[in-house]
């Protein structure tokens, strides 16, 4: 007889009873190597086998648990679908139909007068029916037939050759023994203000609920012990960087900045002035400034930029604006470039579209110190840039960047003051997550003396009718884009594409001025076409997504979109934040070609109803979910095994809220209370924590 060894939460789950070294090996590929391992191998549902329901009142779209006898087995072959398996279920009050596809396997498992308990959505095609549903067959003398009846079975993500019960009896054997073992992770404080379960009625109540109800608060406990730990990381390494990171402390009352305001055509608005306060308080302190600044699109968060690049300036710093495109860099160099001449700042322009020769001098007036302020795309962070004495970086359109190159360009100064901006507005958890190591301002509300934007969603057949408003309103002085999802149509995808919409305009318009900008069009010939466009030169700007960040043209009040179903919210947001930047209301037009798929529409109708941005990124991400948010760019977001973003917003701010709490009362965590905290973070996020010294 094998010797009964005691287990402990790192045991090697071979050791578990009915678990050998092959076994095991199944349980690794589901990531499972120790107990502990398999107690958070947590079900993704449950089948409430208390709620067995009649197949006669089962409802369509419903989901549902049914037990029944089986009484027909079939199986055909399909041209389409391949092997299906069906059979025809009985309870008694109807029939079910299920069928499964592709596996031919279930023909030899499913026997006629068997017993089945089947759970999964009611379709309904001649017939009620269910496709591919979870199944359990019920012998007779099946060994767990009394856990059958009346319970709440947990279903695990599996991998072949282990079944769910396999899964099941690891579980309860492995908590049976190392239940008392299971340490706390939280302090008794944080349990007790939420009325939490300990961790260990939260693993159990998770594996074996006696009801659903209990099942969501142990997933919630569980999911807040994740997401604090995070938070606590965030928390110790924003304090860490802010002691350890120093950087210049610059003095705020000088002139420049006084003259700059003078000479500007407006007033700063109060949210505005407010951002400014922070940023100064920051860059007195003599610590590193890290800060996000976060506003809609036209807000006015280029004019804080450069207020706080003279700052810099001024104290005798050289500052790098970087931006992800060569359109918005250019945007930022011609609207600045003379201004800041007139207070005798020297600025320059560096894409990959700058010619070589002039490249070079810029490098060496960069390395001399000879230009104060560089605009730029990724072109600033090549290895030929070297600053003088870079002060102040700052980078616009944050998301667009990685992390990685945000910390190249830093790199370039001997500890620069960091200031980026964002005008996606980026969902609270989200930013909170991404961002949770920054200071954070905002900016609320926009200038004032803007007119409204108004949506309008029509279809194809009112393209007629659009057209000719258009021509008026252009003839009246109005300018308008005209985006397009493409720049040429591909044999895959029959979409309006930009040329060939450029072509069509054209010939509709030819009264009027048309003109075509995508991102391979040259950058002289695109610099050119914006300022004319600026100049009012150009009435129609048939254009990709290219202007779709920071470009800033407030005559341009039209906007037309193409194949709206293409973009995302936050995307379609961004591209209608260029026009509703004068002072007169701006129209903008989805042209929907005939769709009927109600996600987009759903979609559409939240953007026609709204052009609040925070809004419109909390519906973006109750879409799409945090993964897809941002699109197939690299995003960073972490990937949590419990934690839900979007179900479990609301942990995510209590986390934070108490996390950060915790670590500025008690930096070093040595207080008592916060032992648990520590031996945790030790233990296990050891790796995690860029200086563990710190507690
Ligand atoms: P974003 O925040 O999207 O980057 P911009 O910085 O491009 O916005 O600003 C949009 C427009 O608003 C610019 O033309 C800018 O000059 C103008 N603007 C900024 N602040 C004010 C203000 N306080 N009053 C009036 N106009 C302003
Ligand atoms: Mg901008």
């Amino acid at each position: 007889m094998k010797k009964e060894i005691p287990l402990t939460l790192n045991s090697d789950i071979q050791y578990l009873k009915g678990i050998g070294p092959k076994k095991a090996k199944l349980f690794h590929k589901l990531n499972i190597f120790n107990i502990e391992d398999l107690l958070y191998h947590l079900p993704y549902r449950y089948w409430n086998l208390k709620d067995i329901k009649k197949i006669k009142d089962c409802k369509i779209d419903e989901e549902v648990t049914v037990q029944g006898k089986i009484i027909l087995i079939g199986e055909r072959e399909s041209k389409t679908k391949g092997n299906i398996v069906e059979i025809i279920l009985s309870d008694g009050t109807d029939y079910l139909k299920c069928l499964w596809f592709n596996r031919p396997d279930l023909r030899y498992k499913f026997q006629r007068g068997q017993e089945l308990i089947v759970s999964g959505k009611i379709d309904f095609y001649k017939q009620k029916e269910m496709i591919n549903p979870y199944y359990e067959i019920i012998n007779e003398n099946n060994e767990n037939r009394k856990l059958y009846a009346g319970t709440i079975i947990p279903i695990y993500s599996l991998t072949e050759g282990l079944s769910n019960w396999d899964i099941r009896r690891a579980i309860k054997q492995a908590l049976e023994k190392t239940y008392h073992l299971i340490e706390e992770d939280l302090p008794e404080e944080i349990i007790k203000k939420y009325s939490f379960y300990s961790k260990r009625e939260a693993l159990k109540n998770i594996h074996f609920p006696e009801n659903l109800k209990d099942t969501e608060r142990a997933r919630k406990r569980l999911a807040y012990s994740e997401l604090f730990y995070f938070e606590l990381i965030l928390a110790l390494n924003k304090k860490k960087y802010e002691e350890l990171r120093t950087s210049p402390i610059f003095k705020t009352d000088g002139e420049l900045t006084k003259k700059f305001l003078n000479n500007l055509p407006f007033q700063l608005t109060s949210c505005q002035l407010k951002v400014i306060k922070e940023i100064e308080e920051d860059l007195r302190k003599g610590k590193s400034m890290t800060r996000l600044l976060q506003g809609d699109v036209g807000s006015g968060k280029t004019v804080i930029a450069i207020y706080t690049s003279l700052i810099a300036i001024e104290n005798g710093y050289q500052v790098a604006m970087m931006a992800p495109t060569e359109i918005l860099a250019e945007q930022h160099f011609f609207n600045w470039h003379k201004e800041l001449l007139k207070l005798n700042v020297k600025s320059a322009l560096l894409t990959s579209s700058v010619n070589k020769k002039e490249k070079e001098k810029i490098y060496l007036k960069i390395s001399y110190g000879e230009i104060d302020l560089v605009f730029g795309t990724h072109a600033l962070l090549e290895s030929e840039v070297n600053f003088k004495r870079l002060g102040l970086v700052i980078v616009d359109e944050q998301h667009r960047f990685g992390v990685m190159q945000r910390a190249r360009l830093i790199a370039k100064g001997n500890n620069p003051h960091f200031l980026v901006m964002t005008a996606t507005p980026i969902p609270r958890t989200l930013s909170y997550i991404l961002y949770g190591d920054l200071d954070i301002s905002t900016i609320l509300e926009k200038p004032p003396g803007r007119g409204k934007v108004i949506t309008k969603l029509i279809s194809e057949k009112a393209r007629e009718k659009l057209i000719e408003k258009i021509r008026k309103a252009c003839l009246m002085g109005d300018q308008v884009y005209w985006v397009c999802p493409t720049i040429e149509e591909s044999e895959k995808l029959t979409l309006r594409a930009a040329k060939k919409v450029y072509e069509e305009i054209k010939n509709t318009f030819p009264d009027l001025k048309v003109a075509l900008i995508h991102g391979r069009v040259k950058s002289d010939e695109r610099m050119k076409i914006m300022e004319e466009f600026k100049k009012g030169n150009i009435h129609i700007l048939v254009t990709t997504t290219v202007i779709e960040v920071g470009v800033d043209i407030p005559n341009a009040s039209i906007m037309v979109i193409e194949h709206p179903e293409r973009f995302g919210l936050a995307q379609l947001h961004q591209l209608r934040g260029r026009i509703g930047r004068g002072e007169k209301d701006s129209y903008c037009f989805l042209i929907l070609p005939n769709i009927n798929d109600e996600k987009i529409l759903l979609r559409l109708s939240y953007f026609v109803k709204s052009d609040n941005g925070f809004y419109l990124a909390e519906k973006d991400l109750e879409l799409r979910g945090p993964g897809e948010f941002f699109g197939t760019r690299q995003h960073g977001l972490p990937e949590f095994k419990i934690a839900d973003l979007i179900r479990d917003k609301d942990l995510l701010l209590m986390t934070k809220r108490d996390a950060f709490k915790i670590i500025e009362e008690d930096p070093n965590l040595i207080k008592f209370e916060n032992r648990i905290i520590k031996e945790n973070l030790l233990k296990k996020f050891s790796d995690k924590i860029e200086l563990a010294r710190v507690i």
